[in-house]
């Protein structure tokens, strides 16, 4: 099986980090269980080791990572809490490279929360754990209700649809963070309006480009001002449906 370029310089000049070997190698892991997993079950159709390393390593931490967005003590206990994971991500890598926060990985389907299990064995990755269920339930549930320091959430719907899956998760304070590909200054409008329904305010939207391909990013970052009125999340398939 194809090794995972390092890429230590891209990852210290574009996050001004690098990974640990321990990590290095847990990365190679996830790459290798994902390849394999996706013989059962459709996970991803990014599977060559440059794309897989710049669109879903890379892309997953560069979402956390802008300096602007403070997230005091990441790495120090945060509930994180990623909706619509299937094959993990971003939550897995966030998962891996802060072994103290507490990652809960969000799906609604049974087979890629199952795969996600054995993942996490295989990794011994005792900071994570998964959830299956739908967005809108869960939102509804005592437990996850405005439990999490911070929500993100990567190619699970339009905008608005985003922003009421997360942000009724997320505690006054917290941060729902959006991952994009492309972003037009017309989408600026709905998202602020459902936004502001659901307690939050657009804190910042950030473009920046992936470091192998140039792709186009952009990242939302909401922050949680004030209580989600208890009418958001709306029941299964109304925010898709009708979006707010
Ligand atoms: N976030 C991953 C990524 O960026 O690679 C997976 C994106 S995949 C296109 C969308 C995932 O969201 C699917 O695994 C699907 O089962 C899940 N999903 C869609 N609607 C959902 C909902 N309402 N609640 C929970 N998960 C949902």
């Amino acid at each position: 099986m194809a090794n995972l370029p390092k890429m230590a310089e891209i990852w210290e000049k574009t996050l001004n980090w690098q990974p640990t070997n321990l990590q290095e190698n847990q990365f190679q892991q996830l790459y290798q269980l994902i390849i394999a997993g996706n013989r059962q079950i459709n996970l991803t159709r990014i599977t060559e080791p440059e794309e897989f390393w710049e669109k879903h390593l890379w892309d997953s931490l560069r979402g956390i990572a802008p300096k602007q967005i403070f997230i005091p003590g990441i790495d120090r206990g945060k509930r994180i809490i990623d909706i619509g994971t299937g094959a993990g991500f971003p939550g897995l890598p966030i998962a891996l490279i802060f072994p103290n926060s507490q990652v809960t990985l969000l799906d609604s389907t049974g087979k890629k929360i199952a795969f996600i299990e054995t993942v996490l064995s295989a990794l011994a990755l005792n900071n994570a754990k998964t959830l299956l269920g739908r967005a809108e339930e869960i939102g509804q549930q005592y437990e996850h209700r405005q439990n999490y320091d911070v929500a993100v959430i990567r190619a699970v719907g339009n905008v608005s649809v985003c922003a009421e899956y997360s942000l009724p998760l997320v505690r006054k304070g917290g941060l729902s963070i959006i991952y994009r590909g492309s972003w037009s200054e017309a989408e600026n409008e709905s998202l602020e309006t459902a936004v502001e329904q659901l307690g939050g305010v657009v804190e910042l939207i950030e473009e920046f480009s992936t470091p192998l391909s140039n792709s186009m990013r952009h990242c939302l970052y909401l922050r949680k001002v004030t209580n989600t009125p208890i009418s958001f999340p709306r029941g299964v398939g109304i925010p898709s449906q009708k979006p707010i």
